[in-house]
């Protein structure tokens, strides 16, 4: 792609549209804005947005509190910051991040109606945990300015950013992501379209074992945690960190990476984990999911 130089990252002066303003939507603007960038938040739920910016200059102000940065420079963050109310708004976009929900079809749907809006020098990154690069670009008049850009949860604190290039992702448009992560103070890793990419491959046994464990009655999820916490060295268990990532989302990737294998019977779905969707019991975020919060 024209305009797009490997090593270099995004400039601040090209402004960032962040579409979908959930957990990791709020996460991403809210480093991008702290780095300098002008950022657009979008949702289809006007209320989500409007949350996220109030949540974001919560966030700010905290940090301002605690002298990690100036009164100013919390000000001149959330200044950075902007809703829009649809997709139109976002012509001057120089990168979309994309944190909407975790399904094919939505998220091809959503990045074709980009394409009609945004300059052809526009990159697109998905945030997805789990679906084909590839698949989600091949939607797309040009596939080439597709990258997957997957952050952690919570985002201001996870460093690692997983930058993740399809059969038709352009090397020079992996690099500027790349590079624009580092410039967000981030530490990202290029890797290749697999489904799951490395961490969420990686963690797929983590919680499909603990799952087991529960179905096997064998322990209860706070004795797991605490057992995989103290002895296993991880910073949190399987349940608790289920309750963070929302077990709408870690469901959907499962199913996602279960497919995408084949129905490989390692990454089977947990019936445990689908009735706790039914319920809309979905972790922290709903207030209860294997515990309960607030
Ligand atoms: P979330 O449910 O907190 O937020 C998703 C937001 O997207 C919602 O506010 C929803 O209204 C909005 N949305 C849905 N469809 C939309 C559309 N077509 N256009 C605009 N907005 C739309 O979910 P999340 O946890 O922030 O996850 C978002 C994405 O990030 C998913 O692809 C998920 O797999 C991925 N991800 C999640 C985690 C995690 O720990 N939760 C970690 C890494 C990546």
């Amino acid at each position: 792609m024209s305009g797009i130089n490997q090593s270099q990252a995004l400039p601040p002066s090209r402004t960032v549209a962040v579409i979908g303003s959930g957990a990791m939507g709020a996460g991403i603007a809210q480093v991008a804005a702290a780095a300098g960038y002008s950022v657009q938040l979008f949702d289809t739920r006007a209320e989500a947005v409007v949350k996220a910016i109030a949540d974001i200059g919560g966030m700010f102000d905290k940090l301002a509190g605690k002298g990690r940065m100036t009164a100013a420079e919390a000000g001149a963050a959330k200044a950075r910051l902007r809703p829009a109310s649809a997709l139109s708004e976002l012509a001057e976009a120089g990168l979309v991040v994309e944190a909407i929900v975790e399904n094919l079809d939505v998220k091809r749907k959503l990045f074709a109606d980009l394409e009609a809006v945004v300059a052809d020098d526009c990159i697109f990154a998905s945030n997805t945990s789990s679906i084909s690069i590839t698949s989600i670009g091949a939607a797309l008049r040009l596939p080439q300015r597709l990258v997957g850009m997957h952050f952690f949860n919570p985002v201001p604190l996870m460093a690692l950013v997983e930058i993740i290039s399809g059969l038709a992702s352009d090397a020079a448009v992996a690099g500027c992501v790349y590079d624009t992560a580092l410039a967000w103070g981030k530490n990202p890793v290029h890797t290749k379209s697999t489904p799951g990419f490395i961490v969420n491959r990686v963690a797929r046994p983590y919680y499909a074992e603990a799952l087991r464990i529960l179905n096997e009655q064998a322990a209860e999820p706070a004795t797991i945690d605490a057992i995989l916490r103290e002895a296993g060295g991880f910073r949190m268990g399987p349940f608790e960190l289920m309750d963070l990532i929302g077990h709408d989302v870690n469901f959907a990737v499962t199913q996602s990476v279960f497919h995408a294998y084949f129905t490989d019977p390692r990454f089977t779905p947990s019936l445990i984990q689908q009735e706790l969707v039914n319920a809309g019991f979905l972790g922290r975020k709903s207030g209860r999911g294997f515990y309960r919060y607030g």
